[in-house]
């Protein structure tokens, strides 16, 4: 049942003295709060042979005027710094938890539901803080606490009396272990539901357009129900064993203190007890009532505790499945990088999404990758950005260095990589373009507007630059968004600009004269363009044609036009698209999509 305690030994050793202190004034209660009780048995035993006097009572009242102060000092003490200590293990284990998430490939967040991660990152690092604030008081007031006010009973009242109307205590150690168990595996359960349905709720949220469109509401409403009926049932059953425990050790209190009032009053009348005894004795008895349920606390708290730190360290313990090797080497500025017979698939994935690729790309070219949807233009840009284990066949290398060899923060730092669906953030245009580089400067930022033809949009946009974007503010249209991203990255200066069908909502000829802009731009520096308009990329250095991640084509775009294979119908039918749009001058095809 402590294994949870155990388990978080770290915590209390790097912070005993906050623990110490705790501890010393809950011990010190311990013995403070068991003098009343014999305070008021002496002084109806005086009152009962007469002998009080004034100041017999006055020193009574003294020392109970003492015990009230001693217990409000040491009780506000206490309670600070144990639920301080509590707060500050969640707010520990919470900032592990981020940083490990931050930490993690798309691997992990494939084969991990974001609401499952969400409700790990909250009620069960409650749960688990709990055990490390009511917990180690629930653990200090069964024990010593208990133990305390039983050896008071024992050895100012009388052992035979205290042991006899303890005899139920054998039985409701039995209840704890049982109900233990069984708290242990339906808290379980109930938390995993919760994670079921913050997941639910996220997907609906974040998908809230699609179940409009589709008018999938009510059976999305229906399919909700469903699933908080389950999370309502769940923690019904933690609930129900829950209520059955509290009545469950009163009814055994009770009897207790049947037995304690029936033999006490023989033992009265025998005059082997006085009344005053009695009076203390049955006080006593109601004050281990608290003791008793805090057992059923102590159990309840560390099984959830033991439940969700499990669950929170199996999240915590998973690696990233890349990682820098033991010994990195370092390069100064990437120069070639070269692809041979490398093949890669994805973990989640039954084929090789890349086959024998071999390419040699040096600094200041640029490579274009064209193909169909699928064909794993994606894939092979993103090798680069080390978000999964590299291939299983051939290498990739930079400057002869295969690239599993360098860390991985010194190649994602040389890269600008633009997706086709951006991420943008909940803050200013200017804010999410600084990203990379905060201190950029105005005319840096400026200049990068016009690279990427933002500066007419921006100039319409109610306050520039400085105008919210997303939930707080403007909606950007998909390629707005498209061309912020642009900019964010252009703004980086990247030794190796990866555009990833990064201008797919952008008009031809806005794409056109942004494919321009950039490459005059980086003449010195090496571009990679994955897109599926193959005039995009006429200019480029070198072209590949990637079908079911091989190479079926590659060359210059004359080589390419003269092979008259997939990339000449590509070239020859988007041309006759673009001239029957209207000569190469294509109307927005820019949708309004949220940002
Ligand atoms: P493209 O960019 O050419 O449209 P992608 O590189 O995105 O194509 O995808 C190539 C193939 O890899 C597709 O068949 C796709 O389904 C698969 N794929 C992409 N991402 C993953 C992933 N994370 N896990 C498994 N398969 C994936």
């Amino acid at each position: 049942m402590f294994t949870v305690l155990y388990k978080l030994r770290w915590f209390f050793y790097e912070h005993w003295k906050r623990y110490a202190v705790a501890l010393g004034l809950l011990l010190l209660l311990n013995f403070v709060e068991v003098i009343p009780p014999d305070l008021i048995g002496r002084v109806i035993d005086q009152l009962n042979d007469g002998s009080i006097t004034a100041s017999s009572l006055l020193h009574t009242l003294l020392l109970y005027g003492g015990v009230i102060i001693v217990g409000y000092v040491a009780g506000y003490l206490w309670m600070v710094r144990l639920f301080g200590g509590s707060n500050l293990l969640q707010l520990t284990l919470r900032s592990r938890l981020m940083r490990h998430f931050l930490r993690m490939t798309p691997t992990f967040y494939e084969t991990n539901r974001t609401g499952d991660l969400m409700a790990r990152a909250t009620n069960d690092l409650n749960a688990v803080s709990q055990t490390a604030g009511f917990g180690i008081l629930t653990l200090i007031d069964s024990t010593t606490f208990s133990a305390t006010i039983l050896i008071t009973m024992g050895v100012l009242i009388s052992w035979k009396l205290t042991l006899l109307s303890l005899a139920p205590l054998p039985l409701i150690a039995l209840a704890m272990t049982k109900y233990g168990r069984v708290v242990h595996e339906r808290f379980t359960l109930a938390q995993d539901a919760f994670g079921d349905m913050n997941d639910r709720v996220l997907e609906t949220i974040a998908g809230v357009r699609v179940v409009r469109a589709y008018v999938q509401e009510s059976a999305q409403e229906r399919q909700f129900a469903a699933v908080t009926q389950d999370v309502y049932q769940k923690n019904a059953d933690v609930a129900r064993i829950d209520a059955q425990f509290e009545p469950t050790i009163k009814i055994l209190v009770g009897v207790s203190y049947l037995i304690g009032l029936g033999y006490g009053a023989y033992m009265v009348f025998q005059s082997q007890l006085t009344l005053g005894q009695l009076t203390s004795f049955n006080v006593y008895l109601g004050m281990l009532i608290w003791p008793m349920l805090a057992i059923g606390q102590l159990i309840n708290i560390m099984q959830r505790g033991n439940a969700s730190l499990d669950r929170v360290t199996e999240t915590l313990s998973r690696e990233p499945d890349v990682a820098d090797p033991p010994q990195v080497e370092r390069l100064v500025s990437p120069v070639t990088i070269t692809f041979h017979d490398y093949s890669f698939r994805y973990p989640l994935s039954a084929v090789d999404n890349l086959q024998d690729v071999s390419i040699t790309i040096h600094k200041g070219q640029t490579l274009g990758i064209v193909g169909r949807t699928g064909a794993g233009k994606s894939t092979l840009l993103r090798q680069l950005l080390r978000e999964y284990p590299v291939g299983h066949g051939g290498s990739l290398s930079i400057d002869g260095v295969p690239i599993e060899r360098l860390a991985v923060e010194q190649v994602t730092s040389w890269l600008g990589y633009v997706p086709q669906d951006p991420q943008l953030f909940s803050r200013s245009i200017a804010d999410n373009i600084r990203f990379g580089v905060p201190e950029a400067s105005d005319e840096k930022v400026a200049a990068t507007l016009i690279i990427t033809s933002l500066h007419e949009d921006t100039q319409q946009f109610p306050e520039g630059l400085a105008t919210m974007v997303g939930e707080k503010g403007v909606s950007l249209s998909g390629g707005q968004k498209q061309r912020v991203a642009l900019a964010r990255a252009l703004l980086c200066d990247p030794e190796i600009l990866m555009l990833d069908d990064a201008l797919s909502a952008v008009d031809a000829r806005t794409e056109a004269y942004i494919v321009g802009e950039i490459r005059q731009l980086r003449q010195a520096r090496t571009t990679l363009i994955a897109t599926h308009r193959v005039a995009t990329i006429a200019h480029a250095d070198w072209i590949l044609v990637l079908e079911e991640g091989r190479i079926v084509e590659q060359g210059t775009h004359v080589d390419l036009l003269a092979q008259q294979g997939w990339y000449y119908e590509q070239y020859v039918r988007q041309r006759l698209e673009d001239n029957t749009d209207g000569a190469g001058v294509t109307t927005s095809r820019e949708k309004r999509v949220w940002a």
